[in-house]
């Protein structure tokens, strides 16, 4: 069997290969629900196959130089960018992302992230010191196989993410993207072939939480490195215990935006916006919780409004689309629960709080980018997870109250603040409990800053440098100078 436009396959071994079970699931257009392809759906069988081919391309791709290793990622950086339009479209067509978001915060990303583990790959060392009796080195030494899962958001960019660092260092990896959104990285694996990248050292398994579930319980796999919701987080982290795999969690957040009296209030409106809207607000990093200082609070609201008007929903294939369809008519629902939930516990409505519909795309949850003011800290949309474009301002007069009230949570992924104060700026932040921060700005996320939560919103670093720490295991070797000097 061969892949065609209706069809995907799996990817092993450098090869399109039908699921052993025969059974497919199928991929759809959010906006428009048009069937992109039915997907060959994995079972143990074939994750099994994924995993051996995988362990077989070990040897020799660790054996070669980082040099020649990143040379092929940085032919795949060069190729991502070549076919910048195609990913782009692939990734707004089965995610329902904008077209005008696509090229670059997807395929750039992506493509940075290969171009920078590609120089990384040469850099890895060991250390060297002398000590009593003869001197010690240490070899850092790939893991051997990555088992990588996805979230839906974003697609393209979460498989460079994992991959990359992985192969840098050396290992050989078996992806399984998001069931929501499973072609791009069928697209990467080609292309990554026609990179040179030798067979079964990247694999990509299709499926759903039981695929993910047989990578985590694997005993071929050495690590298990997961995008995803907080839930899947802790399952992973336990299936993993059973082979004692080392894993690294990006989950979920509800984090905090605090915008000083002081702030700029222009650049607060820009970083809230930003910190809320883009991709439809299906971003983990997205500051949700926006404390707003009280003598500021209506001049940010009047500024905040007369922005967020001018967003445009609709189908995300629009070149002058902002606001595209939630991922799933399902998870819609969800969204638009949330936000009746803000109306009947007390917040006030700013602007939005409806579903909208879309001309050519009756399928697809539209939802207006929704602004609640008056919320407090215990209403359910301030303290959980909404993963849509709902904004929560609270206001604060102090402070010391707002950082206890920002760390009153159990996530920790990304927080922001807003002051025109440097001292403030980077007191607050110091106080901060989250991975990743911005000051003056948010959701900006450079390959070489590294990424990743704290608390209930994960373990590790990707990006960065720090992301290679967690793709490789260290051997400390001593080497003797001389007798030694045995007490029998
Ligand atoms: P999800 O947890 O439902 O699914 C993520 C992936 O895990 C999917 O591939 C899914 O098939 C797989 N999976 C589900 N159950 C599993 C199990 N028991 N064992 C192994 N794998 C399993 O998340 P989602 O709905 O795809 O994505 C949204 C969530 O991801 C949000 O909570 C969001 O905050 C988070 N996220 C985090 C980051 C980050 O970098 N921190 C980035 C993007 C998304």
């Amino acid at each position: 069997m061969t892949a065609s436009s209706e069809q995907k396959l799996l990817w092993i071994d450098g090869a399109y290969v039908a699921a052993k079970s025969g059974e497919f699931f199928d991929t759809v257009n959010p906006a428009t629900g048009e069937l992109l392809a039915q997907v060959s759906k994995a079972g143990e069988a074939d994750i099994d196959a994924a995993v051996a081919a995988a362990r077989a391309a070990l040897g020799p791709w660790k054996a070669m130089s980082g040099v020649e290793r990143g040379r092929i990622l940085h032919r795949l950086s060069q190729l991502l960018r070549e076919h910048r339009d195609e990913l782009a479209r692939l990734e707004m067509l089965d995610g329902g992302k904008p077209i005008a978001e696509t090229p670059e915060a997807d395929v750039d990303s992506g493509a940075d992230c290969l171009e920078y583990f590609a120089g990384q790959a040469s850099s890895i060392q060991g250390e060297y010191q002398e000590v009593d009796g003869g001197f010690f080195y240490t070899r850092p030494e790939p893991l051997g196989v990555v088992g990588a899962i996805g979230a839906w958001n974003y697609p393209l960019q979460i498989a460079c993410w994992k991959s990359a660092p992985a192969l840098a260092a050396g290992n050989t990896v078996v992806f399984k993207p998001s069931e929501l959104t499973p072609l791009s990285a069928l697209r990467l694996a080609e292309l990554a072939k026609e990179a040179g990248l030798p067979d079964g050292v990247l694999n990509i398994v299709q499926g759903f939480g039981d695929a993910g579930q047989a990578l985590s319980h694997h005993a071929g796999i050495d690590k298990i490195s997961l995008t995803g919701g907080a839930d899947t987080g802790k399952k992973v982290m336990a299936d993993a215990a059973s082979t004692l795999k080392t894993v690294s969690l990006e989950l979920g957040g509800k984090s905090p935006l605090v915008i000083f009296d002081d702030a700029d209030l222009d650049n607060a409106v820009s970083g809230a916006l930003l910190a809320n809207f883009f991709t439809q607000g299906e971003i983990c990093t997205n500051g949700t919780r926006v404390f707003v200082h009280e003598s500021v609070r209506e001049a940010f609201l009047e500024k905040l409004v007369a922005r967020v008007e001018k967003l445009k929903i609709g189908n995300p294939a629009d070149a002058d689309t902002d606001v595209g369809p939630m991922i799933s008519p399902e998870h819609g629902q969800i969204v638009l629960d949330y936000i009746e939930a803000g109306k009947s516990g007390g917040a006030k409505l700013v602007i939005g709080g409806e579903q909208v519909a879309v001309d050519g795309c009756d399928h697809g949850v539209f939802i207006q980018p929704t602004v609640f003011d008056a919320c407090t800290d215990d209403m359910k949309i301030v303290n959980e997870e909404i993963f849509g474009p709902v904004m929560s301002v609270l206001s604060f007069t102090d402070e010391a109250e707002v950082i206890e009230r920002a760390n009153n949570t159990e996530f920790g992924l990304a927080a922001g603040v807003f002051t025109r104060d440097l001292e403030r700026a980077h007191r607050v932040i110091g106080e901060l409990e989250a991975g990743i921060c911005w000051i003056n700005h948010y959701n900006i996320t450079p390959i070489e800053m590294p990424f990743g939560g704290i608390k209930g919103s994960g373990i590790g670093k990707e990006n960065s440098r720090r992301a290679l720490e967690h793709y490789v295991r260290i051997k400390s070797v001593f080497v003797a100078r001389g007798a030694i000097d045995a007490p029998y």
